[in-house]
């Protein structure tokens, strides 16, 4: 059988990028469709503008330290020059992976993939066949289905709204919401973070969440747990949640209650692709589908909707198929971090997994004011917990709330996947004055 293509990647992100120019280097013939910009949620409407916001909310502690180092600075913030530069600078990053694609001889076909059969995809009405498909097509924002849900906007439209809010009410307690509560809270809107739950951060570290969601109120968030939203209805002023008897007005909603599997419209049952029951491309170890040489990768059929994850799976994938690679993507200690204000860096177990797998765990833990803000009046503080097996010293968990935590977990992440001990940590000489070298003197 002659198909038009060895390759044909439905969805042009990380992980289906990287996988088709890949692919293209080992001298196949591949194509990768895309409806939206090239560049996926991590680049368009993810990672990277969220981080290029974290870094202008954090200006506000930079300048609220600043005079105390002698600066003397007048600021005034313009949300709609911030907003036109992220644009342009997503711009260049999609004009980067674009030549990516172009150079490694991947053709794009600009328009939205959907099965036929087996081996044949349409884009936008024009068919093109493939010996093997790969079905990357990411996630998109999940909302309930509640009255007025047509009122809220998602992290997509947060990125880009026209005009800073005075007041914004996020709803949910992962990652996006306290990662908009932090950019929004520092960029002087008044915030109400609406969760469901006792703690935010569910999943994280207990100790870890509860000091992060003290730092969030003490920065000025309006934290209201235990509290579901039922409702959304527009008023004359704005909008107003209703969540029971309780009414949150605001002028915008935010709801950042997960993500779903972007499958709607593939046609998926065409090419026999089985999907769980929460919409997941159903993949096994080799990330094949229930039809062989159909694959997925990335948020559209994991649980860790992230980037570099994806990014793994992908490149692997490309190297098992086409260049007798051997390799399989590792899951354990995958570093994370929470670009929350303080941040969140975390890899291994938090403590109510270790205990709940070994008998003997001991933690470890230090508060303390990192030095830059010690001549200020910047009162957050830095928690630092490590989690170890005590009957084999291994350190099982770094969790790290305060700047510069993704900085730090990354470096320890690698010696952490190594099978790192305590003793290990502690034969290591500090790097002094760092926050870091709290953790290899605990
Ligand atoms: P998360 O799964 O992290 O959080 C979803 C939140 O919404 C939870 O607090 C959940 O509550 C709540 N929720 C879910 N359904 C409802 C509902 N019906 N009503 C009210 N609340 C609800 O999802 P996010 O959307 O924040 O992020 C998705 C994923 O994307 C993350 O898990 C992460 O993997 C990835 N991501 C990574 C980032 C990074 O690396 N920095 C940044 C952003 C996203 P409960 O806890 O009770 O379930």
């Amino acid at each position: 059988m002659k198909y038009d293509y060895d390759l044909l990647v439905i969805g042009a992100g990380s992980g289906g990028v990287r996988a088709a120019r890949i692919a293209a280097g080992y001298g196949q013939k591949v194509a990768i469709c895309e409806a939206d910009q090239v560049g996926g949620t991590c680049v368009i409407r993810g990672c990277v503008p969220k981080k290029l916001l974290v870094y202008a909310a954090q200006y506000k502690k930079m300048f609220s330290t600043a005079k105390a180092y002698g600066w003397n600075i007048q600021s005034q913030f313009d949300w709609s020059s911030l907003i036109s530069n992220k644009d342009q600078e997503i711009d260049r990053l999609n004009g980067i992976y674009l030549n990516l694609l172009d150079n490694a001889g991947v053709e794009l076909l600009q328009g939205f993939g959907a099965f036929v059969d087996p081996h044949t995809v349409a884009v936008d009405g024009d068919h093109h066949t493939a010996r093997h498909i790969l079905i990357a097509t990411g996630g998109i924002p999940a909302v309930p289905n509640i009255p007025g849900r047509d009122q809220v906007i998602t992290s997509n439209e947060a990125l880009n709204l026209a005009k800073l809010p005075e007041t914004i009410t996020i709803n949910g307690g992962g990652y996006i919401a306290v990662e908009f509560a932090g950019i929004f809270n520092a960029l002087g809107v008044e915030v109400n973070l609406v969760y469901r739950g006792q703690q935010l951060l569910r999943g994280f570290d207990d100790e870890v969440a509860a000091f992060a969601q003290q730092a969030f109120t003490e920065a000025g968030i309006r934290v209201i747990t235990n509290t579901e939203i039922d409702a959304v209805e527009k008023t004359a002023r704005g909008l107003i949640c209703h969540a029971g008897e309780t009414g949150i007005e605001s002028d915008v909603v935010l709801f950042a209650t997960g993500r779903q599997a972007n499958t709607a419209g593939l046609n998926l049952q065409a090419a026999g692709v089985d999907c769980q029951a929460n919409g997941q491309v159903l993949v096994n170890h080799d990330q094949a589908s229930s039809t062989p040489h159909i694959y997925a990768v990335g948020d559209v059929c994991n649980n860790d909707n992230l980037t570099p994850v994806a990014i793994k799976e992908g490149h692997l994938l490309v190297n098992r198929l086409f260049n007798d690679g051997k390799e399989y993507p590792e899951y354990d200690f995958i570093p994370t971090t929470v670009f929350s204000q303080p941040e969140i860096g975390t890899c291994g177990l938090t403590e109510a997994e270790a205990r709940s797998n070994h008998a003997h765990i001991e933690c470890f833990t230090s508060t303390f004011r990192a030095m830059k803000y010690a001549m200020s009046d910047v009162h957050e503080k830095t928690f630092m917990k490590l989690v170890v097996n005590q009957q084999t010293d291994q350190v099982l968990g770094i969790h790290v709330v305060g700047a510069d935590a993704g900085e730090m977990i990354q470096g320890f992440a690698v010696a952490l996947k190594q099978g790192l001990s305590k003793t290990q940590l502690n034969k290591t000489i500090g790097i002094h004055p760092t926050s870091a070298e709290e953790l290899v003197t605990m």
